[in-house]
């Protein structure tokens, strides 16, 4: 499970279980299993911060590539 981050304030956003390696390019929305202060804003997931960290496709959100980290593991599927 992965805990993602903002990489401007560092405020945990939600927590993703990403499959397989590689670098975490967009998030589906039926594998992000909890979410903290993040918000909606104009199609998008935006930090308590302000920073822009991810864009609603439907789905899946395309993650910004420069808005966040992340912490802890991949799953190996
Ligand atoms: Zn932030």
């Amino acid at each position: 499970m992965l805990t993602i981050k903002c990489s401007g304030c560092k405020a945990k956003l939600w927590k993703y279980k990403k499959v397989g390696p590689g670098k975490v390019l967009r998030c589906h929305k039926a594998r992000i299993s909890k979410r903290f202060d993040v918000q909606e804003r104009d199609g998008m997931l935006v930090c308590p911060c302000g920073r822009e960290i991810a864009t609603d496709m439907g789905r899946f959100y395309k993650m910004h590539a420069d808005a966040f980290t992340h912490t802890g593991t991949k799953d190996t599927a």
